[in-house]
């Protein structure tokens, strides 16, 4: 529960997303177009970004794991598709995936064999994908062989309508995987020419190959990040993080900022100290240190670098450069959002835009822009 004064603010801008959904069903057709909304619609707030996708034409929705896949279920139409990415999760009942038309995206033979004998014994198959590994080694049949005879043996009643895997470096375009990947993955296509296929995330869509087949899966892209990184953004940003200046300060040549001292001033010096730190999900490389830049921030679309370590509740701004009256106490400097790109923002803070919006913090005010 955070008061209306809370310090850290995310703007949320419904409008974009939908936009973006509608550009990128625009790309993938005359393949179909899902929505990727894991880890709580990658932070933004699967409540009211489920809704509004639906609303903007989305009908299929990965999620990772079986309670994500309840809570979409309450909030979407009985027509919604919901898949699993991560399966069928170990201690897992089964029945409750088909009691709640989730599918799971089967992605081992003892997943295979739990989810046939279910539907072995409920009398009908139960609807589900088939993920094949075909480069990431993380969740899949390890190979077209594995899947092969894992559907020789279990796959009658399995229900399966979906047949996917997952890129390695998509956004990569000249990484010499992506068309290992994509020669794998139509090889697979060929051994079960009756299923759907699905194989882009936000950057496939964007691959000179075009892999989108009958189904693409993006996610980053909705929430506004850049899916051709090092290209100008296609995609309209959706989040903006703006953080309140709490005090600021002079200091001298010499002095430093922060926790280990990480940061010396060269000059004399006016700091920002801003209301929001790690505990917030802020990175806690993020500022400047003697060795190496950090991000810049934005008041009123001038920018500035942080400096020093970010702390759990805290973090500095050098605002040298700016007019002394556009920075006092109450000034609200932006993170990322229009002025500051989120891609750029997580890259001079040492992660990457997915993890800067999946850690956002529970103490932002959220305000929810159906606008324009
Ligand atoms: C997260 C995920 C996606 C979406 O990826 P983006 O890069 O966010 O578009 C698609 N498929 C799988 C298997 C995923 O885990």
């Amino acid at each position: 529960m955070s008061p209306d004064s809370a310090p850290g603010r995310l703007t949320i801008d419904l409008a974009a997303l939908a936009d973006n959904w509608r550009a990128l069903a625009g790309l993938a057709a005359p393949g179909r177009c899902a929505a990727v909304v894991k880890a709580d619609a990658y932070g933004i707030g699967l409540d009211r970004a489920a809704p509004a996708l639906w609303a903007a034409g989305a009908r299929t929705f990965f999620v990772a794991h079986l309670g994500e896949g309840l809570f979409a279920r309450r909030l979407l139409p009985p027509e919604a598709e919901i898949y699993l990415l991560n399966g069928l999760e170990a201690g897992a009942d089964p029945a409750d995936y088909r009691e709640h038309r989730l599918k799971p995206a089967i992605g081992s033979l003892e997943e295979l064999a739990r989810w046939s004998a279910f539907a072995a014994r409920a009398g009908s198959p139960a609807p589900c994908a088939l993920h094949l590994d075909t480069g990431m080694s993380r969740l899949g049949f390890s190979s077209l062989e594995a899947l092969g005879a894992a559907m020789e043996t279990h796959g009658a009643l399995c229900g399966a309508g979906l047949l996917m895997s997952h890129f390695v470096s998509s956004e990569i375009p000249d990484d010499p995987l992506n068309a290992l990947q994509i020669a794998r993955f139509a090889a697979a296509r060929a051994a079960f020419p009756h299923l759907s296929a699905s194989l882009a995330n936000s950057s496939g869509i964007f691959l000179p190959e075009r892999p989108i087949y009958d189904l693409a899966r993006p996610g980053y892209a909705l929430y506004g990040g850049n899916p051709t990184p090092g290209r100008p953004n296609p995609m309209r940003p959706v989040v903006t993080l703006t953080v309140a200046v709490q005090q600021t300060r002079w200091i001298e040549a010499g002095a430093t900022c922060g926790y280990n001292a990480q940061w010396t001033a060269r000059r004399r010096t006016r700091l920002a100290t801003l209301s929001a730190g790690y505990a917030d999900g802020l990175p806690r490389g993020a500022g400047a240190t003697d060795s190496r830049p950090g991000a810049e921030v934005a008041f009123a679309g001038r920018r500035c670098p942080l400096v020093g370590r970010v702390s759990m509740d805290l973090t500095i701004a050098d605002v040298t450069d700016l007019p002394e009256d556009a920075v006092t106490a109450g000034s609200r400097a932006e993170l990322f959002g229009a002025a500051v790109e989120l891609d750029d923002f997580a890259a001079r803070s040492g992660t990457i835009g997915y993890q800067a919006l999946t850690s956002l913090g529970g103490r932002y005010r959220r305000d929810y822009a159906q606008g324009k």
